[in-house]
């Protein structure tokens, strides 16, 4: 699994500029998905070889804004306890605070690897900030400027030391691994229950153990698959701590884990912002998907017809899915669920051959040509497999900067079609040249 890294200090001590920064190569991926609303608390960073998650913890709690951040909110404290590392930021133009003090005290207590990021530090003398914040019991604090990028990568090197160059080699994949994911209540647990039937389970955390993760195999018509660390597995610390319910941190990890994720939405409840999120963020790690619209059991007509106008609504960017109205209850809609399950393992670890993708280019641009551009007109001239899971297609040509978004996603839409890639997001990249 990635690294991940959490964000955490008081507000405006530069976190979501540190976030933008580390997640930004990432943005272009996603950033002309239409209706996909763009989540700014959580993403993907790399350095080097070093792929990572980020989490800013400043949009967890929204309450925690209010109040004392002395006493962490909780969603904030549930990210540090699953964070590899903590970055603390602190601002270096207005020193050392007590709400610092106070942060520092609760992220010695948690224990976890902390590094100081004193930011804000463009332009002071470096001994200084770095002395000043030393006394926050962290260690040494590393001055940085988010908004200028200073010293950022200094930062990231400390932060990932102990994390292994990560070579992108796909885990051979004898079968589906598969992530369950939603917020609260959706009915998670309810579903894997009825997935594992016999073999159901309850499983402790073991406190200090959150790289391990935990996998049940299980089998269901004569198919293999793996559930991986879930809701329904994992269940609690301690006896006497109560069920924390959603994790941000173990549902990225568990998505990026993931083959296919299975996004469970509650029919009661209507679709909340929060489900938009986690959708968005499957499709940010190009993960298959199949879509549970649960608890489908004993609603009216007229509710039914109204979830699937609110669906369509708010999750159109989600139509290369499929949708399944099921009760996890009674087990209804399980079967063709996990059907679809199928299908999107074999959609996204497809092998699309060069020749039969540059015929389909050629016939493609024969029936509708790439259009001019002033003088130029567009070449389309190979196109080859440049990855899986997702699916990358990579088409080779000239002048393709000038090919219009439209015939970008004719040219998308077509493959999906003929290649059947039903349920996994799909990469098209242009490349000049031969
Ligand atoms: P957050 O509330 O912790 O997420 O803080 P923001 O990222 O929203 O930043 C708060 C303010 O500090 C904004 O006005 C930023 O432009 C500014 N800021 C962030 N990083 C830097 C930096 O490295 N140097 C300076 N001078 N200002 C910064
Ligand atoms: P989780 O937090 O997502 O794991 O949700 P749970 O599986 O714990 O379910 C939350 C609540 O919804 C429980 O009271 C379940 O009994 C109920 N529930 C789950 N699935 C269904 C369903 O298909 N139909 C109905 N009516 N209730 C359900």
């Amino acid at each position: 699994m990635k690294p991940t890294l959490v964000l955490v200090g008081r507000p405006n001590v530069g976190k979501s500029t540190l976030f933008n920064r580390l997640t930004r190569s990432r943005e272009a991926l996603v950033a002309d998905v239409p209706g996909l609303t763009r989540d700014r608390h959580y993403g993907h960073g790399r350095i080097g070889p070093k792929p990572f998650l980020v989490v800013d913890t400043g949009g967890l709690d929204p309450e925690a804004q209010e109040g004392i951040l002395a006493e962490m909110a909780r969603q904030t404290r549930l990210a540090v306890d699953e964070a590899d590392v903590v970055v603390f930021l602190v601002d270096a133009r207005q020193g050392v605070t007590p709400q610092d003090h106070a942060i520092a005290e609760e992220l010695r207590r948690r224990g976890r690897k902390t590094l100081v990021a004193v930011n804000k530090a463009e332009g002071l003398p470096l001994e200084e900030a770095r002395t000043e914040f030393f006394e926050l019991g962290l260690g040494e604090p590393i001055p940085i400027s988010a908004a200028h990028g200073d010293r950022v990568a200094e930062l990231l090197e400390r932060a990932l030391s102990d994390f292994p160059a990560q070579v992108e080699v796909e885990p051979p994949a004898e079968h589906p691994r598969i992530a369950v994911v939603g917020r609260p209540n959706v009915g998670k647990s309810t579903l894997v229950n009825c997935l594992l039937g016999e073999e159901r389970l309850i499983v402790f955390d073991q406190p200090g153990t959150t790289r391990d993760s935990i996998e049940v195999a299980f089998q269901r018509d004569g198919r293999t698959y793996t559930l991986i660390d879930t809701a329904g597995l994992r269940r609690r610390s301690r006896i006497d701590e109560p069920i924390e319910k959603f994790s941000v941190v173990k549902t990225l990890q568990s998505i990026e884990a993931a083959h296919v994720v299975i996004l469970v939405l509650d029919a009661r409840t209507g679709i909340a912002e929060q489900d938009a999120h986690i959708a968005g963020f499957v499709l940010e790690a190009g993960r298959a998907l199949v879509v549970a619209v649960n608890k489908w059991d004993g609603l009216q007509a007229e509710q039914r017809e109204q979830v699937k106008r609110e669906i369509e609504r708010k999750l159109d960017f989600l139509n290369f899915a499929r949708f399944h109205y099921i009760s996890a209850k009674e087990g209804r809609g399980v079967g063709a669920l996990m059907r679809s399950v199928d299908e999107a393992y074999a959609s996204a670890t497809a092998k699309l051959p060069t020749p039969k993708l540059t015929r389909l280019l050629h016939a493609l641009a024969a029936k509708q040509p790439p259009p001019r551009s002033g003088i130029v007109r567009p070449k389309l001239r190979y196109a080859h497999q440049g990855g899986s899971n997702p699916p990358l297609i990579v088409i080779h040509g000239n002048a393709l900067e000038r090919l219009p978004a439209s015939y970008r996603r004719y040219l998308e839409n077509s493959f999906r079609r003929e290649f059947r890639l039903q349920g996994t997001p799909l990469r098209v990249v242009l490349r000049e040249g031969t």
